[in-house]
């Protein structure tokens, strides 16, 4: 960057195909300072707004004291953290502080930052092609013109879109726990259940490597690009599946911002005592190249089968506060999901935002280390987001990970994921990744990041202090009372697709995976049922279940169903349909099989 300019106030930039009369004219206004511009229309003279501009302020104190808008805050190449800010002339120069003009003519623009992790090397290639407004050593601004996101991203930078609306402030969340941790048994055994093996056979299945059970049918997922269309669809939809199965509420949000469209992926176990007082644990799902094979396992089926996983191991426990796992899209186009989501949840009472983007990837034999973005000191969020990070620091070393994952601090207000997005919003927030600066995936954003470059140990050892963080986070973790389980695990039809008037067959498996036994109950099914069914309400036919232990299994054979008329059906299963037993979880007792009647 022109570090020479920092402290002068100096005169925009040309904005690309200005023609020389506009820039003389946007000089002249910012000569005037903050006076009320005049234009002549059609003979009238009518008054405009006075001018934005956009403008870097280096801040090393507490930048609400400097009391205007604010877009983001963050830190250069040479650590100096300063803010950006869209206001007129007249109010910056009634601050009395130096500051840089980076944009003459802010009004209505939007404003696209990037974020260059190859210290330096994309931002060299990519001169002379790209409008640059500033480049602060990390990260490039640039005007949002359309194509523009594609582009950058297509080139490799992380991106991130300034808000439209100035960041909110808020102090850090009142909290009730200690930073430090006291070794609880339930995380003790949590952090015991997370096995690599879990952890391989998701991010395989997100990454193509083996097909993912989606809809009862094997799909491979061979892109999670946002605007892929059916891949990203069917990405979205195992998630979602996944949860559900694990016997979370989940929900979709469907999204549409900056010309892009995408849904959200929602799962939450409620808290028992203080419900309303929520745990975010995150990840991004979608991910680059933007055509062809894009596996993305690193970046960042990584943290999404964290997140799975966690959300597998977790669902058995019970907690003070309700903990929920969200899956955004259109993070690649610039943090586009959880833009979205974060406005949804506005009003709701947040503990923090524990974001997971890149957490598998460690060069073999080197140091595990790990990193914890914070925001910078100076910002009212730091400390509310350095007592998240302080919480993991702290489950590292009370569940003797230290020798696994070495986790650094970072306040640097790193702005390339999802977290920054709940930053602005006003809440606390981290993200979770790989040692970003020193040994960074060189894979990232190709069709080479692969699960085999991934380090499995350090990936396990990641996603056990990610566990015990939320667990620590949401509350007083304790076992769930004993109690059975019942779901419809698989629905076989034979033949698969009947001819109609002629009876078939169904063998319908139902499984406890519960802690106790328990008994089954009636498995009633349906020959076409697209919706849910109520307890009581009877199917087709039903059959008898009986008692069956803790993760037993049983198949029922269901002979003689008529096939109707020809056209595509669903199939259901409902085990325990009288809704008799009380189990851990009795919102996963359907199954469904999807036939066609020829
Ligand atoms: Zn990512």
């Amino acid at each position: 960057m022109n570090t020479s300019s920092v402290h002068a106030r100096r005169r925009p930039p040309l904005p690309p195909g200005a023609s020389l009369a506009k820039v003389i004219l946007t000089t002249w206004l910012i000569l005037m300072g903050g006076l009320t511009s005049m234009r002549v229309l059609a003979g009238e003279t009518i008054e405009s707004p006075p001018m934005q501009v956009l403008a870097r302020i280096d801040v090393d104190f507490n930048i609400e004291s400097l009391g205007i808008p604010l877009y983001a805050h963050l830190v250069d190449a040479e650590e100096r953290r300063y803010v950006l800010t869209i206001d007129t002339v007249s109010h910056l120069d009634a601050l009395k502080r130096p500051y840089q003009i980076l944009d003459g003519d802010a009004t209505g623009r939007g404003y696209i930052l990037a974020r260059d992790r190859s210290h330096g090397l994309l931002t060299r290639q990519a001169s002379g092609t790209l409008s640059v407004l500033h480049d602060d050593g990390r990260r490039l601004i640039l005007r949002g013109e359309p194509g523009l996101d594609e582009r950058l991203s297509t080139l490799g930078f992380d991106l991130k879109r300034l808000g439209h609306t100035p960041m909110a402030f808020r102090p850090a969340r009142r909290e009730r726990v200690l930073e430090a941790v006291a070794p609880l048994p339930a995380v003790r055994d949590m952090i015991r259940k997370v096995s690599a093996g879990g952890l391989r056979s998701h991010t395989a299945r997100l990454s193509g490597i083996t097909p993912a059970s989606i809809g009862g049918l094997p799909y491979r997922i061979s892109t999670r690009h946002t605007a892929s269309g059916t891949p990203i669809q069917k990405a979205g939809q195992y998630i979602l599946e996944q949860l559900k199965t694990f016997g979370l509420r989940v929900s979709y949000q469907n999204w549409s911002l900056h010309g892009y469209t995408g849904r959200n992926i929602i799962g939450e176990i409620r808290g028992s005592r203080f419900p309303n007082e929520i745990v975010l644990v995150t990840a991004h799902l979608d991910d680059m190249p933007a055509t062809g094979n894009a596996p993305g396992a690193d970046d960042n089926a990584s943290g999404c089968a964290s997140a799975l996983l966690a959300a597998d191991i977790m669902r058995r426990y019970q907690y003070d506060r309700t903990l929920r796992f969200v899956f955004f899209t259109g993070e690649e186009q610039g943090l586009l999901g959880s833009e979205a989501y974060a406005r949804s949840i506005a009003n709701q009472d947040i503990v923090g935002v524990f974001n997971m983007d890149m957490i598998a990837y460690n060069t073999l034999e080197s140091n595990p280390v790990m990193r914890l973005h914070i925001r910078p000191t100076g910002n009212p969020g730091h400390a509310g987001d350095a007592l998240l990070a302080n919480r993991f620091v702290s489950v590292v070393r009370t569940y003797g990970l230290s020798s696994a994952i070495t986790p650094i601090n970072t306040a640097d207000g790193e702005d390339a994921s999802d977290h920054s997005t709940f930053w602005d919003h006003g809440f606390a927030a981290i993200l979770a990744i790989e040692d970003d600066y020193n040994d960074f995936n060189p894979h990232y954003h190709t069709r080479r990041d692969t699960q085999d470059i991934l380090d499995f140990p350090y990936f396990t050892a990641f996603t056990k202090a990610s566990l015990g963080t939320a667990a620590h986070l949401s509350g007083t973790p304790s076992a769930l009372p004993l109690r059975p389980d019942f779901i419809v695990s698989s629905i076989n039809l034979v033949p698969l697709s009947p001819v109609q008037g002629v009876s078939f067959t169904a063998k319908v498996t139902v499984k406890n995976r519960g802690t106790a036994a328990g008994d089954g109950g009636l498995l009633d099914v349906w020959l076409n049922r697209a919706s849910a069914a109520g307890c009581d309400s009877a199917g087709n036919q039903r059959l008898t279940v009986g008692e069956l232990g803790p993760g037993v299994s049983k198949t029922l054979t269901f002979d003689n169903l008529l096939a109707g008329a020809p056209g595509a059906k669903t199939f259901r299963a409902f085990v325990d349909s009288a809704c008799e037993a009380t189990e851990g979880v009795v919102t996963n007792n359907q199954g469904v099989r999807p036939y066609t009647v020829r």
